[in-house]
């Protein structure tokens, strides 16, 4: 801690340094995030210091909360869903999971899970003492829906499925996982922490929601393709009441109980969702998810012409590719655990972009 504070100049000055340090989005092709849009910047500086972790003390932002799951609820054809506003994907498969696990009390837990599935669910295995069976992948990078059943056993407590997977950008076939679901009296979580705002505004929609009955919760991120500022995740369970078996008492609070994970909560970035879910509408953001496609399957052809064959045609904004190949100078992408380059088409990668990046590529 320095002994003086520092004048507001020099402290800025510093500031400012440090940001420069980070990556530009205009060469970040690697990330599921995206630049916020302004509309939610501006909402979120509205309710900058708003806390739903005590909403007795921010009725208003918590009425905004309620209405962002009724939107989504809505996009998931069950108006009626409850849920809350999560930190991401990751807190709401640990929620997910933790309400599986106080519905069926079983010695030795363990949960049904696709080979692609994101590391959020290792973490929550982790903490609530699940096993993990992992199902593999079949050669379009779905879950191979054949091997899902050999797997559960009395001590199964639910079935994971992925709509938009982080790697391969892949939608399992979620009506499948469902159906067994339902036949096994399991609990169906399914992970569209990316693909649920971009599935839902695709020209043809795979089933992946509560329109199945087998599905029990889903995981939905704001902060990704809902171009929200951080952190701004969301689950969505088919009963509200679901979410009670989390309950905990609160008693120095404006509510007694409370069933999130985190205490002290943000409703900045509520608003900033919520805001550009209404400042969109359904036309912008088909409009957004049709540029993202488009950009998407230019870099696959465009790729393929330069000899980068595709390792999957995906269901969502994510191409992958066989290659070893580095990425350009300046350029930032990633690789798959199976060593495919990866880049994902975020609204913020520009056609211009795309076309650079494949000369840069190119050369
Ligand atoms: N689930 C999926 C499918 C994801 O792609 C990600 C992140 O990319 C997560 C969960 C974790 O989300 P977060 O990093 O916001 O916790």
């Amino acid at each position: 801690m320095l002994n003086k504070g520092l004048a507001e100049e020099e402290l800025f000055s510093f500031l400012s340094k440090k940001r420069e340090e980070d990556l530009c989005h205009s060469h970040i092709l690697s990330s599921m995030c995206t630049v916020p849009h302004p509309i939610a910047v501006k909402a979120h500086l509205m309710f900058m210091e708003t806390n739903l972790g005590d909403p007795g003390l921010f009725p208003g932002t918590a009425s905004l909360e309620r209405l962002l799951i009724e939107r989504l609820g809505d996009l998931f054809h069950h108006r009626e869903a409850g849920g809350y506003a999560t930190s991401g994907g990751t807190e709401s498969n640990i929620q997910a999971l933790r309400i599986a696990k106080a519905q069926k009390k079983v010695d030795k837990p363990n949960v049904v899970i696709p080979e692609t599935s994101h590391f959020s669910f290792k973490k929550a295995c982790d903490i609530l003492g699940i096993q993990m069976k992992t199902v593999p992948a079949d050669r379009s990078m779905r879950t191979d829906i054949s091997e899902v059943s050999d797997a559960i056993d009395k001590n199964t407590i639910a079935l994971v499925g992925i709509a938009g997977s982080t790697e391969y950008g892949m939608v399992d076939d979620i009506g499948a996982l469902a159906t067994i679901a339902e036949e096994e009296d399991l609990y169906l979580h399914v992970d569209a922490a990316f693909g649920g705002l971009v599935i839902p505004f695709l020209p043809n929609p795979p089933a992946f929601d509560f329109a199945l009955p087998g599905v029990s919760s889903i995981a939905v991120d704001p902060h990704k393709m809902g171009m929200s500022t951080l952190p701004a995740g969301a689950l969505l369970v088919r009963e509200p009441q679901m979410l009670g078996l989390l309950n905990i008492d609160t008693p120095y609070l404006t509510v007694k109980q409370e069933y999130t994970l985190a205490g002290t909560r943000p409703g900045a970035s509520v608003a900033g969702a919520l805001a550009v879910l209404d400042y969109m509408g359904r036309d912008g953001m088909e409009a957004v998810v049709a540029g993202c496609m488009k950009n998407t399957s230019r870099l696959i052809r465009g790729m393929e012409t330069l000899g980068f064959p595709r390792a999957v045609t995906p269901d969502v904004n994510v191409a992958t590719f066989i290659t070893n190949h580095p990425a350009p100078k300046n350029w930032v992408v990633s690789q798959t655990r199976r060593g495919h380059m990866r880049i994902i088409c975020m609204p913020h990668v520009t056609a211009d972009m795309i076309e650079q990046f494949l000369i840069d590529i190119g050369e």
